[in-house]
């Protein structure tokens, strides 16, 4: 199995800073250079790698995920949470971060981010991290 990160989300939508996490199991994989894949098992939880330096930006992202993919808009799946899913797979399921010299090669402002659709609940990403 992968390197496995928990997340315990807060609300119903919600994007958490994981990327110290991402380091932390980059270090433990001992790989200096080579690439870090995340991984979301989840289908109404994502990731995406945005700015984290003004927390104003996530909430902008969220609102206008919010305003794109309604809660209520005439949806067939019977869970109640079709917005949910949509939201995810506007996300995404992966990133892929290059790593170099024990190091994530992120720009200045940016974060990875768990992104919550369907909380709040216990979720769970994946690190890998290949030599290359
Ligand atoms: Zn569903």
């Amino acid at each position: 199995m992968p390197a496995t990160i928990s997340v315990k989300t807060g609300s119903r939508i919600d994007m958490i800073d994981i990327t110290s996490l991402v380091i932390g199991e980059v270090s433990k994989s001992g790989v200096t250079d080579g690439i870090c894949v995340v991984y979301v098992p989840h289908t109404t939880g994502g990731v995406t790698i945005n700015e984290g330096a003004d927390p104003a930006v996530c909430l902008d992202i969220i609102r206008k995920l919010n305003e794109l993919v309604p809660p209520n808009d005439r949806y067939r799946h019977m869970e109640g949470n079709s917005d949910s899913h949509i939201k995810t797979s506007l996300m995404g399921s992966s990133v892929t971060v290059i790593v170099e010299n024990s190091r994530l090669v992120l720009g200045t402002w940016q974060k990875i981010f768990f992104c919550e659709f369907d909380g709040p609940r216990s979720r769970k990403a994946y690190v890998k991290t290949l030599k290359g």
